[in-house]
Protein backbone atom coordinates (compact mmCIF):
# COMPACT_ATOMS: atom_id res chain seq x y z
CA UNK A 1 0.00 0.00 0.00
CA UNK A 2 1.25 3.48 -0.55
CA UNK A 3 1.04 6.21 1.24
CA UNK A 4 -1.60 7.72 -0.89
CA UNK A 5 -3.44 4.87 -0.79
CA UNK A 6 -3.04 4.11 3.04
CA UNK A 7 -3.92 7.75 3.84
CA UNK A 8 -7.45 6.97 1.66
CA UNK A 9 -8.44 3.27 2.71
CA UNK A 10 -7.70 3.24 6.18
CA UNK A 11 -7.89 6.88 7.62
CA UNK A 12 -10.12 9.08 5.06
CA UNK A 13 -12.77 6.68 4.21
CA UNK A 14 -13.05 6.07 8.09
CA UNK A 15 -13.08 9.58 8.60
CA UNK A 16 -15.74 10.18 6.10
CA UNK A 17 -17.88 7.59 7.20
CA UNK A 18 -18.07 10.18 10.98
CA UNK A 19 -21.71 12.16 10.34
CA UNK A 20 -20.32 15.45 9.84
CA UNK A 21 -21.17 18.12 12.21
CA UNK A 22 -21.00 22.41 12.34
CA UNK A 23 -17.70 24.05 12.71
CA UNK A 24 -15.44 21.82 9.90
CA UNK A 25 -16.09 23.27 6.54
CA UNK A 26 -13.62 21.31 5.19
CA UNK A 27 -12.18 17.57 6.10
CA UNK A 28 -8.89 15.46 4.45
CA UNK A 29 -7.99 15.68 1.39
CA UNK A 30 -6.57 18.98 0.39
CA UNK A 31 -3.36 20.94 2.25
CA UNK A 32 -5.31 22.28 4.99
CA UNK A 33 -8.69 21.25 6.76
CA UNK A 34 -10.92 24.39 7.66
CA UNK A 35 -13.07 25.26 10.76
CA UNK A 36 -15.64 27.88 10.78
CA UNK A 37 -14.40 30.80 13.25
CA UNK A 38 -15.70 29.52 16.38
CA UNK A 39 -19.61 30.81 17.92
CA UNK A 40 -19.52 33.80 19.62
CA UNK A 41 -18.54 33.63 23.33
CA UNK A 42 -16.12 30.78 22.26
CA UNK A 43 -13.03 29.73 23.25
CA UNK A 44 -10.91 27.15 20.65
CA UNK A 45 -8.76 25.05 23.44
CA UNK A 46 -6.28 22.81 21.62
CA UNK A 47 -3.74 20.06 22.72
CA UNK A 48 -0.99 18.01 21.51
CA UNK A 49 -0.28 14.06 22.70
CA UNK A 50 2.68 12.30 21.03
CA UNK A 51 2.84 8.27 22.23
CA UNK A 52 6.18 6.76 21.12
CA UNK A 53 6.68 2.87 20.57
CA UNK A 54 9.28 1.78 23.89
CA UNK A 55 8.62 4.62 25.64
CA UNK A 56 4.73 4.71 25.94
CA UNK A 57 3.20 1.35 24.63
CA UNK A 58 5.13 -2.41 24.15
CA UNK A 59 5.43 -3.21 20.72
CA UNK A 60 3.04 -5.99 21.19
CA UNK A 61 0.04 -3.55 22.26
CA UNK A 62 -3.17 -4.75 20.63
CA UNK A 63 -3.33 -2.41 17.21
CA UNK A 64 -7.03 -1.37 18.47
CA UNK A 65 -6.34 -0.69 22.35
CA UNK A 66 -3.21 1.63 20.43
CA UNK A 67 -5.49 3.36 18.41
CA UNK A 68 -7.84 3.79 21.26
CA UNK A 69 -5.50 5.27 23.68
CA UNK A 70 -3.61 7.94 21.27
CA UNK A 71 -6.83 9.59 21.28
CA UNK A 72 -8.05 9.05 24.60
CA UNK A 73 -5.34 10.38 26.33
CA UNK A 74 -5.67 13.65 23.92
CA UNK A 75 -9.84 13.74 24.57
CA UNK A 76 -8.33 13.61 28.30
CA UNK A 77 -6.57 16.81 27.65
CA UNK A 78 -9.75 18.18 26.49
CA UNK A 79 -11.66 16.99 29.66
CA UNK A 80 -9.19 18.76 31.85
CA UNK A 81 -10.47 22.14 30.71
CA UNK A 82 -13.80 21.40 30.54
CA UNK A 83 -14.32 21.38 26.81
CA UNK A 84 -16.38 20.02 24.25
CA UNK A 85 -14.12 17.88 21.56
CA UNK A 86 -14.61 18.96 18.04
CA UNK A 87 -11.82 17.68 15.57
CA UNK A 88 -8.37 16.14 16.00
CA UNK A 89 -5.20 15.29 13.42
CA UNK A 90 -3.17 12.23 12.66
CA UNK A 91 0.45 12.17 12.53
CA UNK A 92 1.91 9.13 12.02
CA UNK A 93 5.04 7.56 11.85
CA UNK A 94 5.25 4.03 10.54
CA UNK A 95 7.88 1.41 10.19
CA UNK A 96 7.42 -0.38 6.61
CA UNK A 97 6.22 -3.47 8.38
CA UNK A 98 3.43 -1.88 9.51
CA UNK A 99 2.82 -0.11 6.47
CA UNK A 100 2.33 -3.18 4.67
CA UNK A 101 0.26 -4.42 7.67
CA UNK A 102 -3.33 -4.34 6.46
CA UNK A 103 -5.09 -5.79 9.45
CA UNK A 104 -2.90 -3.97 12.00
CA UNK A 105 -3.69 -0.50 10.39
CA UNK A 106 -7.45 -1.67 10.48
CA UNK A 107 -7.35 -2.91 14.09
CA UNK A 108 -5.94 0.61 14.92
CA UNK A 109 -7.85 2.70 12.62
CA UNK A 110 -11.11 1.30 14.16
CA UNK A 111 -9.38 1.59 17.78
CA UNK A 112 -9.28 5.38 17.16
CA UNK A 113 -12.08 5.80 15.40
CA UNK A 114 -14.65 4.44 17.74
CA UNK A 115 -13.62 6.37 20.35
CA UNK A 116 -14.11 9.58 17.79
CA UNK A 117 -17.49 8.37 17.30
CA UNK A 118 -18.29 8.04 20.68
CA UNK A 119 -17.52 12.02 21.26
CA UNK A 120 -17.97 13.39 18.15
CA UNK A 121 -14.58 14.50 17.67
CA UNK A 122 -13.89 14.26 13.67
CA UNK A 123 -10.91 13.27 12.07
CA UNK A 124 -10.09 15.90 9.84
CA UNK A 125 -6.22 15.65 8.62
CA UNK A 126 -2.94 14.74 9.38
CA UNK A 127 0.18 13.20 8.28
CA UNK A 128 1.68 9.79 7.44
CA UNK A 129 5.04 9.40 7.25
CA UNK A 130 8.17 6.01 7.71
CA UNK A 131 9.76 5.92 10.81
CA UNK A 132 9.85 4.47 14.11
CA UNK A 133 6.45 4.47 15.38
CA UNK A 134 5.29 7.30 16.61
CA UNK A 135 1.40 8.93 16.97
CA UNK A 136 1.47 12.53 17.58
CA UNK A 137 -2.41 13.80 17.68
CA UNK A 138 -3.59 17.52 18.02
CA UNK A 139 -7.53 17.76 19.53
CA UNK A 140 -9.51 20.95 18.81
CA UNK A 141 -12.69 21.38 21.60
CA UNK A 142 -14.62 24.12 22.32
CA UNK A 143 -15.31 26.37 25.52
CA UNK A 144 -17.80 28.94 27.03
CA UNK A 145 -15.35 32.01 26.84
CA UNK A 146 -13.78 32.66 30.20
CA UNK A 147 -14.77 29.06 31.69
CA UNK A 148 -11.96 26.51 30.94
CA UNK A 149 -10.90 24.56 34.32
CA UNK A 150 -7.40 25.55 35.16
CA UNK A 151 -4.62 24.64 36.82
CA UNK A 152 -3.57 28.06 38.42
CA UNK A 153 -7.34 28.44 40.12
CA UNK A 154 -6.95 26.69 43.60
CA UNK A 155 -7.26 28.23 46.78
CA UNK A 156 -6.61 27.31 50.42
CA UNK A 157 -9.44 26.01 52.15
CA UNK A 158 -11.16 23.92 48.83
CA UNK A 159 -11.70 19.98 48.81
CA UNK A 160 -9.89 18.39 46.55
CA UNK A 161 -11.61 15.44 44.45
CA UNK A 162 -10.32 12.61 41.92
CA UNK A 163 -12.43 10.78 39.49
CA UNK A 164 -12.94 7.23 39.04
CA UNK A 165 -10.18 4.58 39.73
CA UNK A 166 -6.71 5.32 40.40
CA UNK A 167 -3.29 2.74 40.52
CA UNK A 168 -4.54 0.10 38.01
CA UNK A 169 -2.78 1.01 35.40
CA UNK A 170 0.63 0.81 36.82
CA UNK A 171 -0.18 -2.26 38.74
CA UNK A 172 -0.47 -3.99 34.70
CA UNK A 173 2.21 -2.44 34.16
CA UNK A 174 4.00 -3.94 37.52
CA UNK A 175 2.41 -7.46 35.78
CA UNK A 176 3.73 -7.19 32.15
CA UNK A 177 6.90 -6.03 33.66
CA UNK A 178 7.06 -9.65 35.65
CA UNK A 179 7.05 -7.72 38.88
CA UNK A 180 4.59 -8.71 40.03
CA UNK A 181 2.03 -12.06 39.91
CA UNK A 182 -1.56 -11.50 38.83
CA UNK A 183 -4.52 -14.08 38.47
CA UNK A 184 -5.89 -13.71 34.97
CA UNK A 185 -8.79 -12.07 35.82
CA UNK A 186 -6.71 -9.16 37.95
CA UNK A 187 -4.69 -9.24 34.71
CA UNK A 188 -7.69 -8.36 32.42
CA UNK A 189 -8.97 -5.84 34.40
CA UNK A 190 -5.63 -3.82 34.78
CA UNK A 191 -4.75 -4.06 31.65
CA UNK A 192 -7.96 -2.78 30.42
CA UNK A 193 -7.45 0.75 32.72
CA UNK A 194 -3.85 0.53 31.44
CA UNK A 195 -4.33 0.35 27.27
CA UNK A 196 -8.07 1.35 27.56
CA UNK A 197 -8.42 4.70 29.51
CA UNK A 198 -11.61 6.44 29.84
CA UNK A 199 -11.51 10.49 29.09
CA UNK A 200 -13.86 11.74 31.50
CA UNK A 201 -15.17 13.93 28.97
CA UNK A 202 -18.53 14.69 30.98
CA UNK A 203 -17.16 15.46 33.78
CA UNK A 204 -15.01 17.88 33.09
CA UNK A 205 -18.02 19.59 31.49
CA UNK A 206 -19.88 19.44 33.92
CA UNK A 207 -17.63 21.09 36.85
CA UNK A 208 -17.70 24.10 34.22
CA UNK A 209 -18.39 26.79 37.00
CA UNK A 210 -18.33 24.20 39.79
CA UNK A 211 -14.22 23.43 40.29
CA UNK A 212 -11.80 26.44 41.10
CA UNK A 213 -9.39 24.12 39.60
CA UNK A 214 -8.49 20.44 37.29
CA UNK A 215 -5.72 18.79 35.75
CA UNK A 216 -6.07 15.19 34.37
CA UNK A 217 -3.72 12.38 35.52
CA UNK A 218 -1.35 11.11 33.44
CA UNK A 219 1.89 11.01 34.79
CA UNK A 220 0.87 9.81 38.71
CA UNK A 221 -1.25 12.08 41.06
CA UNK A 222 1.33 13.55 43.28
CA UNK A 223 2.97 14.82 40.28
CA UNK A 224 0.36 16.19 38.49
CA UNK A 225 -1.21 17.90 41.48
CA UNK A 226 2.29 19.36 41.95
CA UNK A 227 1.60 21.05 38.69
CA UNK A 228 -1.25 22.59 40.26
CA UNK A 229 -0.42 23.29 43.47
CA UNK A 230 2.90 25.33 41.93
CA UNK A 231 0.46 27.33 39.27
CA UNK A 232 -1.93 28.48 42.21
CA UNK A 233 0.94 29.14 44.74
CA UNK A 234 -0.78 26.85 47.25
CA UNK A 235 -0.33 23.05 48.94
CA UNK A 236 -2.47 20.18 49.68
CA UNK A 237 -2.59 17.72 51.66
CA UNK A 238 -4.08 14.17 51.23
CA UNK A 239 -5.38 11.61 52.81
CA UNK A 240 -3.45 8.62 51.31
CA UNK A 241 -5.91 5.79 53.10
CA UNK A 242 -8.65 6.93 50.94
CA UNK A 243 -6.28 7.34 47.90
CA UNK A 244 -5.09 3.88 48.29
CA UNK A 245 -8.67 2.49 48.36
CA UNK A 246 -9.57 3.65 44.84
CA UNK A 247 -7.11 0.79 43.76
CA UNK A 248 -10.23 -1.10 41.82
CA UNK A 249 -8.41 -4.21 40.81
CA UNK A 250 -8.32 -6.85 43.72
CA UNK A 251 -4.40 -7.53 43.54
CA UNK A 252 -2.32 -9.29 46.43
CA UNK A 253 -0.33 -5.92 46.56
CA UNK A 254 1.48 -4.79 50.14
CA UNK A 255 0.33 -1.61 51.62
CA UNK A 256 3.23 0.28 50.47
CA UNK A 257 2.47 -0.98 46.88
CA UNK A 258 -0.68 0.26 46.89
CA UNK A 259 0.23 3.67 48.09
CA UNK A 260 2.79 3.92 45.08
CA UNK A 261 0.55 2.33 42.70
CA UNK A 262 -2.37 5.12 43.40
CA UNK A 263 -0.37 8.14 44.38
CA UNK A 264 2.30 8.27 41.68
CA UNK A 265 1.48 4.84 39.37
CA UNK A 266 0.45 7.27 36.44
CA UNK A 267 -1.41 6.39 33.07
CA UNK A 268 -4.64 6.98 35.16
CA UNK A 269 -6.42 9.72 32.50
CA UNK A 270 -8.58 10.65 35.83
CA UNK A 271 -9.55 14.49 36.69
CA UNK A 272 -8.03 15.62 39.88
CA UNK A 273 -10.73 19.11 40.70
CA UNK A 274 -10.25 21.51 43.67
CA UNK A 275 -14.01 23.34 44.59
CA UNK A 276 -14.88 25.11 47.72
CA UNK A 277 -16.66 22.98 50.44
CA UNK A 278 -19.32 24.82 49.59
CA UNK A 279 -20.17 23.18 46.36
CA UNK A 280 -20.17 19.74 47.49
CA UNK A 281 -23.55 19.37 46.48
CA UNK A 282 -22.89 20.59 43.47
CA UNK A 283 -19.65 18.52 42.65
CA UNK A 284 -21.62 15.60 43.45
CA UNK A 285 -24.57 16.65 40.75
CA UNK A 286 -21.73 16.81 38.08
CA UNK A 287 -20.48 13.56 39.04
CA UNK A 288 -24.04 11.98 38.85
CA UNK A 289 -24.99 13.64 35.54
CA UNK A 290 -21.63 12.44 34.03
CA UNK A 291 -22.15 8.99 35.62
CA UNK A 292 -18.82 9.46 36.38
CA UNK A 293 -18.07 8.58 40.71
CA UNK A 294 -15.50 11.17 42.11
CA UNK A 295 -13.81 11.18 46.24
CA UNK A 296 -13.13 13.76 48.85
CA UNK A 297 -9.53 12.75 49.16
CA UNK A 298 -8.22 15.89 50.89
CA UNK A 299 -7.94 19.96 51.01
CA UNK A 300 -6.07 22.67 49.63
CA UNK A 301 -3.92 24.43 52.31
CA UNK A 302 -1.92 28.01 52.59
CA UNK A 303 1.06 25.87 53.16
CA UNK A 304 2.87 25.31 49.65
CA UNK A 305 4.01 21.65 49.41
CA UNK A 306 2.42 18.32 49.87
CA UNK A 307 1.50 16.79 52.71
CA UNK A 308 0.94 12.57 52.71
CA UNK A 309 -1.37 11.64 56.33
CA UNK A 310 -3.15 8.42 56.91
CA UNK A 311 -6.45 7.38 57.65
CA UNK A 312 -5.87 8.20 61.61
CA UNK A 313 -4.16 11.35 60.79
CA UNK A 314 -0.61 10.32 61.28
CA UNK A 315 1.67 11.77 58.62
CA UNK A 316 3.15 9.94 56.14
CA UNK A 317 6.90 10.05 54.90
CA UNK A 318 8.26 9.37 51.57
CA UNK A 319 8.07 10.81 48.29
CA UNK A 320 5.65 10.14 45.39
CA UNK A 321 6.93 12.66 43.03
CA UNK A 322 5.08 11.79 39.07
CA UNK A 323 7.18 10.25 36.29
CA UNK A 324 9.17 12.80 34.18
CA UNK A 325 10.45 11.55 31.26
CA UNK A 326 13.98 13.38 31.51
CA UNK A 327 14.88 12.60 34.54
P1 LIG B 1 0.81 17.26 2.17
O1 LIG B 1 1.75 16.72 1.16
O2 LIG B 1 0.19 18.57 1.82
O3 LIG B 1 1.34 17.19 3.56
P2 LIG B 1 -0.41 14.73 2.47
O4 LIG B 1 -0.18 13.99 1.20
O5 LIG B 1 0.50 14.49 3.61
O6 LIG B 1 -0.45 16.28 2.12
O7 LIG B 1 -1.90 14.48 2.94
C1 LIG B 1 -2.96 14.48 2.04
C2 LIG B 1 -4.22 14.66 2.84
O8 LIG B 1 -4.39 13.55 3.70
C3 LIG B 1 -4.21 15.91 3.72
O9 LIG B 1 -5.52 16.44 3.74
C4 LIG B 1 -3.83 15.37 5.06
O10 LIG B 1 -4.37 16.17 6.11
C5 LIG B 1 -4.44 13.99 5.05
N1 LIG B 1 -3.71 13.02 5.87
C6 LIG B 1 -2.43 12.60 5.72
N2 LIG B 1 -2.12 11.67 6.65
C7 LIG B 1 -3.23 11.49 7.39
C8 LIG B 1 -3.55 10.67 8.51
N3 LIG B 1 -2.67 9.83 9.08
N4 LIG B 1 -4.81 10.78 9.03
C9 LIG B 1 -5.68 11.62 8.50
N5 LIG B 1 -5.46 12.41 7.45
C10 LIG B 1 -4.25 12.36 6.89
MG1 LIG C 1 1.87 15.62 4.63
Amino acid sequence: MGEFELIERVFARRAAAVPPRAGIALGIGDDCALLAAPPPETQLAVSTDMLVEGRHFFPEVAPNALGHKALAVNLSDLAAMGAEPLAFTLALALPPERARDADWLDAFADGLMALAQAYRCALIGGDTTAGPLAISITVFGYLPRGQALRRDGARAGDDLWVSGALGDARLALEALRNRIVLSPAQQAQARQRLERPTPRIALGQALRGVASSCIDLSDGLAGDLGHVLHASDVGARINADVVASLLQTPAPVTAQQRYAYTLAGGDDYELIFTAPPNRRAQVETAARQAATPVTRIGGITAMPGLALHDAAGRALAGSFAGFDHFA
